[in-house]
């Protein structure tokens, strides 16, 4: 949501793969609030721009004056999904409802309810109690409106609240009068440490990785399997690349025939699922051995594994590290969640492995046995598919290797 100029980098530094987010939730053009976003959705998938038809609207003609694209090309880009207020959207598992705030342009925040917990967030709003009662008075505000500001009765697990400088935003003094378990859960965004007064209990939520907030909720049925599919589909080798999209200028209808061709069939998702197992790898194990018999493909579910050649290591005199400080997530070397290894074996059953795959940070794998898979595919057009990723993986490892670059 609203992510920060950069925010791409940052998270790939913080060893986070991109290819888990596939929607940026623009909640209004202010440029502190949606600079960030286009940079996502230039990103090398695309992804889903949600926001309300009119905040849309806006995003679309500012950025193509900015960058002098003309729309209809722009929006190509992305997938719009529209919010519609008063209209929950069931999203990856979870319930998003939108609203409104009150604010100088268009401006939304929204509630997000998964597995019996939710967080609120509250986007740029003035929100001040006494404000909506004059407003309603005046007729500018219908009572639905001042009601939903009005009743905000904070159960939420987690409230992300702004606060700033009236009239636009909503001043600190608001939260003061809130009861202790309400100011537990909630943390300020939009504003600084300096306006936050240290008796009062309030806090802000504090920008980095390294405090993020997890809320442990129970996961919905079927979201393990949801995952599952999800990676297997995402696959790169069964996918058509958005470059032959734009060359060849297929349709939708056109994709999803090429994609059926190369995998044989529509994948049955069912027995797919049926025949995938996962395994969980603590930091330093080693999951491949080179010069052993390989018989599973692998899919990166969690975690960050590195692909390592001991004889290159041994000349280089390379040392193996284990802690994430260490670590240059952006290493060439490195697999994250999406990428996979062990195709050697399904090209040719009994081939060697000719890397070993150690653990860099503990991981969970999903992975496959050749002989399961093999009855879903075109077994011919799936070899040479991965003939291919073999030869470009093992030379985007090494070639950097051999031109003395180490990272591990
Ligand atoms: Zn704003």
């Amino acid at each position: 949501m609203d992510p920060p100029v950069n925010s791409l980098v940052l998270l790939h530094e913080s060893g986070i793969s991109s290819r888990l987010i596939r929607g940026v939730i623009v909640t209004h053009c202010h440029a502190d609030h949606d600079s960030g976003a286009l940079q996502w959705l230039l990103n090398e998938r695309k992804l889903e721009l949600i926001t309300t038809p009119t905040i849309a609207g806006s995003f679309l003609r500012k950025y193509s004056a900015l960058v002098g694209v003309r729309k209809e090309t722009l929006s190509q880009l992305w997938v719009f999904r529209p919010a519609i207020l008063g209209e929950p959207m069931r999203y990856r598992g979870a319930e998003l409802s939108f609203h409104y705030g009150v604010h100088t342009i268009p401006a939304i925040g929204f509630t997000a309810s998964y597995g019996g917990k939710s967080i609120f967030y509250s986007g740029d709003t003035c929100n001040i109690p006494a404000k909506m009662n004059e407003f309603h008075d005046k007729g500018i505000m219908p009572a639905g409106r001042r009601d939903f500001f009005l009743k905000d009765d904070w159960r939420h697990s987690l409230i992300l609240h702004e606060a700033g400088v009236p009239p636009i935003h909503t001043p600190i003094e608001v939260f003061a009068s809130l009861p202790d378990d309400v100011k537990n859960r909630l943390y300020l965004v939009h504003t600084s440490e300096k306006n936050v007064p240290l008796e009062s209990g309030l806090k802000m939520a504090k920008p980095g990785v390294a405090n993020t907030l997890e809320l442990v909720s129970e996961e919905p049925p079927f979201a393990f399997a949801a995952r599952v599919v999800e990676l297997f589909t995402d696959l790169d080798l069964l996918s058509v690349s958005s470059e032959q999209e734009n060359l060849s200028n297929v349709t939708g209808q056109q994709k999803a025939g090429l994609q059926k061709r190369i995998i044989g069939t529509s994948l049955p998702l069912g027995d797919l699922l049926l025949c995938a197992a996962v395994e969980s790898f603590d930091i330093g194990e080693t999951v491949i051995t080179k010069g052993e018999v390989g018989e599973k493909f692998y899919i990166i579910m969690e975690g960050i594994v590195c692909i390592v050649d001991r004889e290159v290591e041994k000349q280089t005199k390379t040392e193996k590290s284990k802690d994430w400080d260490s670590i240059n997530p952006q290493a060439s070397n490195l697999l994250q969640h999406g990428d996979f290894f062990g195709e050697q074996a399904l090209v040719n059953e009994g081939t060697s492995n000719m890397l070993s795959i150690e653990l860099n940070v503990g991981a969970l794998l999903l992975f496959f046995f050749f002989s399961d898979l093999s009855s879903f595919f075109n077994l011919f057009v799936l070899c040479f598919c991965l003939s291919l990723f073999i030869l470009l993986q093992i030379a985007r490892v090494l070639l950097p290797l051999w031109h003395g670059r180490h990272y591990v």
